[in-house]
């Protein structure tokens, strides 16, 4: 995923990216990543972790994937409105996907690898919420080596983070765009 910053976050279908809290957070900022890695108990078809043509990190199909399958669960840490505004304002790499109003989902804390895939405008993926739980779906048939993509519907009022996923209908940016205001009448 490109480079996501502070304030923005998925709204639902979407996640962004953070870290880190209080105490621990000079400790962790001298740390290196992590290596990423998927959690096989939220992975439902084989997946792989590569680099990405898109950002860094990337997951990848290792099978075919038929349409409208759960491919993989978005887990991590649940938290409030107020938590999530804190993490975003921290910036560190962000994988917050906003589940409600309310909560959102952390990756960075017990993510299942998920928070890895990558923003495309012409995603392969589309996120689906079912009780709580943010499920990737596939959006089409999958091929392996294909990797997995999914729009992160950045809302148009947060900071523009430029996208260049490569899709022929790349919109430019991770934000979706502001809609057109209704045309005025000429008479
Ligand atoms: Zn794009």
């Amino acid at each position: 995923m490109a480079a996501k910053r502070s304030t923005n976050s998925k709204t639902s279908g979407q996640a962004t990216r953070q870290k880190s809290h209080g105490r621990k957070r000079k400790r962790l900022s001298k740390l290196p990543l992590p290596e990423p890695h998927l959690d096989p108990r939220y992975c439902c078809f084989k997946l792989r972790i590569g680099r990405s043509k898109i950002h860094r990190w990337g997951v990848f199909a290792a099978e075919w994937i038929p349409p409208n399958r759960k491919v993989i669960e978005y887990t991590g840490e649940r938290i409030n409105r107020r938590e999530a505004k804190r993490r975003a304002e921290m910036s560190r790499g962000h994988y917050l996907f906003k589940l409600d109003a309310y909560w959102t989902v952390d990756g960075a804390a017990g993510g299942s690898g998920a928070e890895f895939i990558n923003h495309s405008c012409d995603p392969n993926l589309y996120a689906k919420i079912v009780k709580g739980h943010i499920l990737y779906m596939s959006k089409r048939y999958i091929a392996p080596g294909e990797e997995l993509t999914v729009d992160y519907n950045f809302d148009p009022d947060v900071e523009v983070v430029p996208c260049r996923c490569g899709s022929p209908n790349c919109r430019g940016t991770i934000n979706v765009l502001r809609s057109k205001p209704p045309r005025k009448s000429r008479r």
